[in-house]
């Protein structure tokens, strides 16, 4: 039996307009360090509203070069959101630094300021965090932690371009904000990353570090070829075909957000009835959601039957996805490394295990949305 409908949980929007950018660098001649690149880190400042952009091969690059860049290593310890993609705890295991997961609360999957306020230690030398969904933390009570304590705040924006707090765009409240291009978030470069920072020697120290740390690009060797190495460095830049994608997706931020949003609204308001579940979204009224998905919660007899639930729905023809998989401290990888005590991170767990992300993304119309909710309704209600 086919399913009447067929809804890709993401699907990457890529216009005609989106297709020419990308062959007009083709067409020319300049593949790496050229205009685009530049072009895309000026237009992410404009439309985040202040701060420095460089832009790097994936977020999970940004990451790793934050801590590089605070010389953040061996013997440290950054506190992590167990709730989040690997790549935020990767970065810290990198440098060779613990990462200490801390739990989230249950209302927004954001890491829980109280259980920060627990795990610091003389050896904390910084918090990530997540802005779970594009839901924004509680950055006042981070910041407040941070200040007390002399630490830096890595922000990871992967999944909250668009999200404000108190006015401020994500990424810039904190001391680095790093973001995804990767072809399911808000938006796509195939794959890439931004990172960006209030602070402009933070910022220009990641430009070099993303590209060997060479003391002048191209265009400032008064000899070609020339240049000194001051100091040690990588190669996560991101290439102009990238950048040229990037940016065209980015002319349309504004309307793709409008439409998360009203898809987000939509939806929730059709599943508030759902008894036993509910939806993930912000509590503060001063920051702004950019709904990167919809995240249900299945609760009482229900959530024992989600992936049942989530089976369902996939033979209706509603691709969904969870986020994230697994606590990361409950990952192998790190369950080996530092033991998993699943009293510590209750919510993520149950975020984990309980959740369905739904789409919201501007491939979802108002019909794929009724449709969505007539037949999580028909799946759940078995259950009961
Ligand atoms: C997707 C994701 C990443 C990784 O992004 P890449 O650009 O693929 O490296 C990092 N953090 C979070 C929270 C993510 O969702």
């Amino acid at each position: 039996m086919t399913a009447v409908k067929t809804i890709p949980f993401g699907n990457p929007c890529i216009t005609d307009e989106d297709r020419s950018k990308v062959m007009e660098v083709l067409n020319g001649h300049i593949l790496t360090h050229g205009p685009q690149c530049k072009g895309f880190e000026e237009e992410f400042s404009l439309f985040t509203g202040g701060g420095y952009s460089v832009t790097t091969s994936s977020c999970m690059a940004a990451l790793h070069m934050s801590y590089l860049h605070f010389s953040i290593g061996m013997g440290d310890e950054v506190i992590v959101p167990a709730q989040t993609h690997t790549a935020t705890a990767h970065a810290v295991e990198w440098v060779g630094a613990v990462p200490v997961f801390a739990d989230c609360e249950k209302e927004t999957g954001n890491i829980s300021v109280g259980e920060i306020k627990k795990l610091v230690t003389s050896k904390t030398k910084a918090i990530s965090l997540v802005h779970f969904a594009g839901i924004p933390c509680d950055m006042d009570g981070i910041m407040d932690i941070a200040q007390k304590n002399n630490l830096k705040v890595i922000e990871d924006c992967a999944i909250a371009v668009g999200a404000r707090y108190k006015g401020k765009h994500v990424g810039l409240i904190g001391d680095a904000g790093c973001f995804s291009f990767y072809p399911v978030k808000h938006f796509t470069s195939g794959e890439g990353g931004m990172f960006i920072s209030k602070y402009k020697e933070v910022a220009d120290s990641i430009n070099k570090l993303r590209a060997f740390g060479v003391d002048r690009t191209h265009t400032e060797r008064s000899i070609p070829g020339m240049y000194d190495v001051p100091s040690l460095g990588l190669n996560y830049r991101m290439s102009e075909l990238q950048a040229a994608l990037g940016r065209s997706q980015l002319s349309r931020i504004d309307e793709t957000l409008n439409k998360r949003k009203n898809n987000f609204e939509y939806l929730k308001d059709k599943l508030l009835s759902f008894k036993d579940t509910y939806v993930l979204d912000s509590i503060n009224s001063d920051s702004v959601n950019s709904h990167y998905c919809l995240c249900l919660v299945l609760k009482n007899k229900l959530k024992e039957h989600r992936n049942e639930v989530i089976l369902k729905l996939k033979e209706e023809g509603i691709g969904t996805s969870v986020y994230y998989p697994q606590p990361v401290p409950r990952m192998t990888y790190y369950r080996n490394k530092y033991g998993y005590n699943p009293d510590n991170y209750k919510n993520a767990a149950m975020i984990s295990d309980y959740s369905i992300a739904f789409p919201v993304g501007p491939h979802i119309e108002k019909d794929d949305l009724d449709y969505i909710a007539k037949k999580l309704f028909e799946a759940i209600e078995v259950f009961r």
